[in-house]
């Protein structure tokens, strides 16, 4: 790749005049397996695998394995519908979407891990919420999906997109801050600002810890999805409104994997801490599963 870091990769921008989605896209050109045309033409399939999976849902409300998600993204839907949301249509729609992505996932239905299945609401719930209340083009998006894509690479090659490495901070993390990055490019702003609105992005959501009720990828997942989904926009707004975050992305980055390698294991999607060890949690867990007193009166699985 011509960037190993978001230093190199905002250096690389401005000393070409281009944006990030186009750096991104000439790296991929770069690495020789692709043309321009191929990179586009695979992000193009990717844009509409996305919009199925948030639309699907919606239209048809799937109540996942185990019961806990049950037609949130419709609920939110109907609620803007009926004119009675708080957050206006832009932040109703991505989170709306953002959770309906979670049921399509939770139901073994298809979707563009971005950058992981228990992530991939944040993504496409802004962009076609973008899309929807700003009139974006899907070319437009497909420049927006690029630039992610960098992000995301910077991500995986520095430090983790792995809730069982790092925790939810860089696993939703991972997903909010490539979309803010995104959104600020298909705002017209500049890579040194979309760069810093990930970089506040992941310090927003440092320390989050991954603790999914019964070891499924599906509460408190589907609501980080939607809290990832209006962190990237509230960056977003704030890098555009001319404010910039003080920690470059780099920094962030590193100190969001060793908040990471510090966490504990029980806060690391092995379901034995956070959400998952509440009273709650461990009821699901039982009722999903099934448990049984042992000898010694602790509870084990069935
Ligand atoms: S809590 Fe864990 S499994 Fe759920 S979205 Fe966060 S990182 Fe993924």
């Amino acid at each position: 790749m011509a960037f190993s870091s978001g230093e190199e990769l905002i250096r690389l921008c401005e000393a070409e005049g281009i944006s990030i989605s186009e750096a991104m896209l000439r790296a991929e050109v770069e690495r020789g397996k692709q043309n321009r045309e191929e990179v586009l033409d695979f992000a193009r399939k990717t844009l509409e695998v996305m919009r199925k999976s948030y639309q699907e849902p919606l239209e048809k409300p799937v109540k996942s394995i185990g019961g806990i998600m049950n037609g949130e993204g419709h609920k939110l839907a109907q609620r803007l519908k009926n004119g009675e949301n708080l957050c206006g249509p832009l932040v109703t729609k991505a989170i709306a979407y953002s959770m309906s992505v979670m049921e399509q996932n939770s139901a073994m239905g298809c979707v563009v891990a971005a950058p992981t299945a228990g992530s991939s609401g944040v993504m496409p719930g802004v962009f076609f919420a973008m899309q929807e209340e700003r009139g974006l083009s899907d070319d437009e998006l497909i420049k927006g999906f690029l630039c992610a894509g960098a992000v995301g690479y910077l991500y995986m090659r520095n430090a983790s997109v792995a809730g069982a490495e790092a925790g939810c901070q860089a696993e939703i993390g991972a997903a909010s801050a490539m979309t803010a990055a995104a959104v600020v490019e298909m705002c017209g702003g500049t890579p040194a600002q979309a760069l810093s609105a990930s970089a506040i992005s992941i310090s927003n959501l440092l320390g989050l810890v991954c603790d999914p009720i019964a070891g499924l990828v599906q509460y408190p997942c589907q609501m980080r999805n939607a809290m990832g989904a209006s962190n990237a926009l509230t960056c977003a707004e704030i890098v555009l409104s001319g404010t910039m975050g003080i920690v470059p992305f780099d920094e962030m980055l590193d100190t969001m994997y060793k908040i990471g390698k510090d966490m504990p294991s029980s806060l690391r999607e092995t379901a034995l801490g956070g959400c998952a060890a509440t009273p709650t949690g461990c009821k699901w867990r039982n009722k999903i599963f099934g448990s049984k007193e042992s000898k010694d009166g602790k509870e084990s699985k069935e």
